[in-house]
């Protein structure tokens, strides 16, 4: 058996084609969407992320601002680029790129965009929100695409064994709580660097999401047969084959497929779906900021 691959750049796709008729919407009373990204240093994969993004903005008729800022800056230069864009009633959504150089506290950057323009989803406010049973506002992208894939491929989720393997602020422990929400009705695991036994608990799973950051961490012996794998990771693993010196590979290896009933592929998964929330995202940002 061979999982069925849930094809999140089509997903992602045809979410940003929902978009279009708020868009014009907005673009008919001289509203003009507008996405701020902050990239602070050089760091290679940080570019090609944030370069998607502009993409998906001009798919979608977004106007994409970036700001390029040293990666010897000092925080209290970014807060003070963060605090203009904050004022700067043109722009409606601010994303400030992960990571961001040693020693600067990216909670605190997060925190100091206004919770009504953190595309994001990732200001206390925003997470608070969640935890409080709110799923209605700015979620975090990468676990809002994940429910997306799910939802767009019928996938029914209540009652079953979920097992989300990382607690990331940004991936894990989000995905968690939405799996978790009334009306979802997973139960959840979380599992991380500190929990024994993975591959027992993972073979209970009826859905795991893995978000580590470890190439092809999770074995297909660790899968049972038929579970939904949602692979968040993105690793670059060297290969001298490549003109780029790279390729990229997930979280879950490759054999995984074989096993599990539904998965996502790496490249083309969760990656489009976090850009089509980051849309999606930017356009409820406006239209809220526009009422
Ligand atoms: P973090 O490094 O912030 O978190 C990784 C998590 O994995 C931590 O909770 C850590 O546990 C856990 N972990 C590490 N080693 C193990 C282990 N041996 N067993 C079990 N758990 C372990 O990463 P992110 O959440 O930011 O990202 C995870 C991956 O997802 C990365 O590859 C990243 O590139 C990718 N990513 C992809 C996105 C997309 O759009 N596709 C978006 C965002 C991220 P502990 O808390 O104990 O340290």
């Amino acid at each position: 058996m061979s999982a069925t691959v849930l094809d999140g750049k089509k997903i992602g796709r045809v979410i940003e084609e929902e978009l279009f008729h708020r868009i014009t919407n907005l673009q008919s009373k001289e509203i003009a969407p507008h996405l701020a990204v902050v990239i602070v240093g050089d760091d290679p994969a940080s570019h090609v992320y944030v370069r998607n993004k502009e993409m998906a903005c001009e798919r979608c008729g977004i106007k994409s601002t970036r700001i390029d800022l040293d990666g010897n800056i000092s925080e209290e230069e970014i807060l003070a680029t963060v605090n203009m864009l904050n004022s700067d009633n043109s722009v409606h959504g601010i994303l400030v790129q992960s990571p961001l150089p040693k020693g600067i506290n990216e909670s605190m950057v997060t925190d100091a965009i206004l919770p009504e323009k953190d595309v994001d989803g990732f200001h206390k406010m925003n997470l608070g929100r969640l935890v409080q049973g709110d799923s209605s506002g700015l979620l975090p992208c990468t676990p809002a695409g994940i429910m997306k894939i799910l939802e767009s491929s019928d996938i029914e989720l209540s009652g079953k064994n979920a097992l989300v393997i990382g607690r990331s602020r940004i991936v894990g422990m989000p995905m968690s709580i939405l799996l978790a929400q009334r009306g979802i009705d997973a139960t959840v695991t979380i599992a991380h660097s500190r929990t024994k036994n993975l591959s027992e608990i993972c073979r209970k799973a009826d859905l795991v999401v893995a978000a580590i950051g470890k190439p092809e961490f999770v074995k297909s012996e660790w899968i049972k047969s038929g579970a939904i794998v949602i692979d968040v990771g993105i690793n670059r693993v060297e290969d001298s084959s490549r003109k780029s010196g790279y390729r990229l590979v997930g979280d879950v290896d490759s054999d995984v497929s074989k096993v599990a009933g539904y998965i996502t592929p790496v490249p083309g998964g969760v990656g489009p779906m976090t850009i089509a929330m980051l849309m999606s995202n930017t356009i409820m940002a406006t239209e809220s900021q526009s009422m």
